[in-house]
This record gives structure tokens, sequence and C-alpha cells, in this order.
């Protein structure tokens, strides 16, 4: 693929070339990508993804990046950042069509400064609404989903598209837009006036992150719980904290949190939530699945 293609296809758009990964992705690890754009229309964002589709270019969409692992090296294709989608709008008092790449902790500040409420569960969890809704993400056995009336998106073929919440399915950590080529481009929610309570239920939520580690890079937590266990717990007993590859290390508070000590690489990442997963299946059985999305070959025994 020439840069000229790209650039003649799409003559106003501002297309970087081997453009660094890690400063996007919270874990700080990951090459670069051999070309990054990041639209700031849905015109433009439509246009660049008919053309990646048709010419079959691999591509990576990018929210804010707490939820992925980009291999080290050059990444062959195109990244696709919706970081300059980030409109707010309100439709009536508490009805609001938000941009993919409006950063969710602004949300939170949103529903606060208009005493609304509905996304309690959200608090502290970093990230776009895109990358949210893509993955369902949530606590407490909330996802932020529920609260979704519709989503836009752009299909593979460019067409713009309006996905209503009965036409897709969700579960934990999961939800079916995901099954398709597609971007979210924007996503039509609605909350409620905040009632006597809320406030504390917010609060216990960010209480809880409180026993989450703090201060090193990683990317939340690593795997998805098993149905009826805590892969946290799986890997507590299995002796993974505080275990080691190159500059990544498990939490020694919490177990299914991998961390940056500064100078780790994707790889070093990937053989680390590769041991884990190997001890946890030697110990249990018990095969974990990947909480963050790899975009990187790797040789998963945790996965299928
Ligand atoms: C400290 C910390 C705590 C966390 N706690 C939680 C938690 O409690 N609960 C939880 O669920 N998650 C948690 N996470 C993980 C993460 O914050 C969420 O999954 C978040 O919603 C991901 O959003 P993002 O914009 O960063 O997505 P990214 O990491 O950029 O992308 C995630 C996936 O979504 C896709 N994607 C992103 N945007 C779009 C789009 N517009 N259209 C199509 N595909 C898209 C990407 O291709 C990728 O596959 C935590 C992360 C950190 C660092």
């Amino acid at each position: 693929m020439l840069i000229n293609e790209l650039h003649s296809a799409l003559p106003d758009l501002d297309i970087k070339e081997r453009w660094p990964l890690a400063p996007l992705c919270t874990l700080h690890v990951g090459g670069e990508a051999e070309f990054f754009a990041a639209p700031d229309s849905i015109e433009d964002m439509r246009n660049l993804f008919a053309f990646v589709v048709r010419e079959k270019i691999p591509f990576y969409i990018l929210g804010g990046g707490s939820n992925v692992l980009f291999p080290d090296g050059l990444i062959k294709g195109i990244v696709i950042s919706t970081q300059n989608l980030n409109s707010f709008e309100w439709r009536t008092n508490i009805t609001a069509d938000i941009d993919a790449g409006f950063k969710m902790p602004a949300i939170m500040k949103e529903l606060r400064e208009k005493n609304l409420a509905g996304l309690e569960f959200m608090a502290g969890i970093p990230g776009t609404l895109g990358g949210a809704v893509m993955g369902n993400a949530g606590a407490g056995g909330r996802g932020i989903c529920e609260l979704v009336d519709h989503v836009l998106v752009v299909e593979a073929d460019g067409q713009l598209k309006l996905i209503d919440s009965h036409e897709f399915n969700f579960g934990y950590r999961k939800c079916s837009l995901a099954d398709e080529k597609r971007i979210i481009l924007n996503v039509r929610m609605t909350f409620r006036k905040a009632k006597h309570g809320d406030k504390e239920v917010l609060e216990n939520y960010l209480l809880r992150r409180g026993s989450q580690p703090h201060g090193l890079h990683n990317a939340g937590c690593t795997f998805k719980n098993p149905e009826g266990y805590s892969a946290g717990k799986l890997l507590d007993e299995a002796g993974c904290k505080n275990l080691s590859f190159g500059d990544a290390v498990v939490s020694d508070v919490h177990a299914n949190f991998i961390l940056n000590k500064g100078g780790a690489t994707a790889d070093d990442i990937i053989k680390l939530i590769e041991i884990c997963a190997r001890k946890v299946f030697d110990k249990t059985g018990i095969k974990l699945e990947p909480e963050i999305k790899i975009f990187a070959p790797c040789s998963f025994m945790c996965s299928d």
C-alpha cells in the first residue's frame, strides 16, 4: 500500500506514517502504525473506512486505548482513531447523542452537572464511549449497553446505519456489534433524573477501585471472569501475584492486573499473560479468556 494512494483517495485527510502507538494506549506499549488517521467528521470516517475495507488494508480501530495491546515493531496497515469524534448534544433533558470518541469521565461530568444518573457503575472506567459500547464495559453486573437507545455506525461497505438497541445483544463484556467490521460513530443514550442514594452508589463503585493497583501503566483487568469464578481469585490461587516477565509484572494487589514497570514491551506482556493463563489452566483446568483486546499474533492456550 502506498501513502500516495491513500492521499489521492482521501486528499483532505491528515494521514500520518509510522505513528507511535504506545502513548495512545494506557499500557504504554506497542510499536508504530504504518499509517494512522483520526478523522474529525463522520463523513471523513465513512470515506476512510470504505476505502480501507475496499482496498483490503489491514485496520485497527482505536478509542481511548485502555483495553488494547498492540504488538511491538511496525504494525502493517492503518490505525483509525476516534479521538477527534467528540461532540455531545442533548436531544431532550435526559437523552443525548454522544460521539464515539467522547471520553467516559467527561460523560460522567456532564451527568453530574445536569443532576442526571444511571451510569454510576461506570465511575472510574477510562476510555471512550465507542470502546465502552463495543465491549459493554461496566462493573458490578452492569454494562453500558443497558442505557443505549441506538448507535450510528459505518459499515464495511461505507454505508451509515442506525442500529436500534433491540437489534443487538450484549452480555458480560461483550456486544454483538463487535461481530461485524464496523465503526461506532455516535451513540444515543437516555439517562434519568438523579435521586437520593445515587451519589452513594457511585462513591461505592469508586471505593472498590481503591483496591485496584495505582501508579503504573495498565489496561484494567487482563482476563474476563469465567462463569461462576473470579479471574483475580483464580490467578491469585495459582500463584500469579508478583510474577514478572521483562518489565511486565502481575500486581501484588490484584492478580488480574498486569502492570508495565516502565520499560515493558508488548511481547513481555503477552508472555506474562500466557504464563498466567497456563498456571490457572494447570491448576484448575479453566481456560481464561483475555479481556484485553490483543492485536498481536500470540499462541494463546487461554483462548480457543
Ligand atoms: C485502570 C483501568 C480500569 C478499568 N476498569 C474497567 C472496568 O471496571 N470495567 C470495564 O469494563 N473495563 C475496565 N477497563 C477497561 C477499559 O477502560 C474499558 O474496556 C473501556 O471501555 C475501553 O474503551 P477504549 O475507548 O479505551 O477502547 P480501546 O481500548 O481503544 O478499544 C477497545 C476495543 O474496542 C474497539 N473500539 C474502540 N472504539 C471503537 C469504535 N468507535 N467503533 C468500533 N470499535 C471500537 C477497539 O478496536 C478494541 O477492539 C479498565 C481499564 C483501566 C486502564
